[in-house]
């Protein structure tokens, strides 16, 4: 069990370290596979020992061993929030083919909300794939999120990701430019793998935590109404939440207690 779970969290880093790569190529139209990362200041190559998840930042006291050029916080915090998502996926769900699917979809929800705070776009790239296989793991391995020891199933998966894609597209009509397509696309890929239930409880948690925020962007920024903020982000949490929390939060709804 315990080594399991140490197992999870390393590949984990590992698989955050290449998740910065994709953060930083994927809108820029670059491969994601080659060349090898090169240092941004000064170009030269990054040795795989200077590239070892977050220990290496610490190592070299977050700057690249070549020029001294400082290094984003950025970096270790991606490959550290993938390894505890990872492990609280792995706590929550446990082992089976399930499991590189949801491990796979809560990193390409990090993904998703990096890029779109830099480019505010949502790759096409992650998220049309993502409907494809939500909808095959969902009418296969996945678990309902809401439902202890439930499988989701295709149903459930078919619709989730058909009401996720109306429903947006209905608030993207309807808002005139306050959100894009990427979103409404991603909605599908939550629908598909999260079930109805999951697009109810993403859209209701994403627009409080969206609105929070920029409401508190705006109390402390100025702005006024005109800042854009984008909505993937508040998507990509509230996914998480749904997934994580989505038993205990039905139960509260439903029955006022946790
Ligand atoms: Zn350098």
């Amino acid at each position: 069990m315990s080594l399991e779970l140490l197992f999870v969290a390393l590949v984990g880093l590992a698989i955050g370290s290449f998740l910065n790569v994709c953060i930083h190529r994927m809108p820029r139209g670059e491969s994601i596979v080659h060349p090898p990362s090169k240092c941004p200041g000064c170009g030269a190559s990054i040795r795989a020992w200077d590239n070892v998840p977050v220990l290496s930042y610490l190592i070299l006291g977050g700057k690249c061993r070549s020029c001294k050029s400082p290094i984003s916080m950025r970096y270790p915090l991606v490959e550290a929030l993938n390894a505890v998502l990872w492990v609280l996926v792995y706590l929550r769900f446990g082992t089976g083919w399930h499991l590189p699917v949801l491990l796979a979809f809560v990193s390409s929800l990090v993904v998703i909300t990096f890029v779109d705070l830099d480019f505010q776009i949502i790759p096409d790239r992650i998220v049309l794939p993502w409907i494809v296989i939500g909808l095959v793991a969902g009418a296969t391995v996945l678990p309902d999120p809401f439902l202890r020891a439930e499988p989701l199933g295709w149903a459930n998966s078919l619709i989730g990701a058909g009401a996720g894609f109306v429903l947006f597209l209905v608030i993207v009509i309807a808002s005139r430019g306050g959100m894009g397509m990427g979103d409404v696309k991603m909605m599908g890929m939550v629908g598909a793998v999260l079930g109805w239930k999951g697009v109810l409880l993403t859209t209701f948690a994403g627009s409080v935590t969206g609105a929070l925020a920029g409401g508190l962007l705006i109390l402390f920024r100025g702005g006024g109404r005109k800042t854009k903020v984008p909505f993937g982000p508040f998507l990509a949490l509230a996914s998480l939440i749904s997934l994580l929390l989505g038993q205990e939060l039905l139960r509260w709804y439903m029955h006022g207690r946790l």
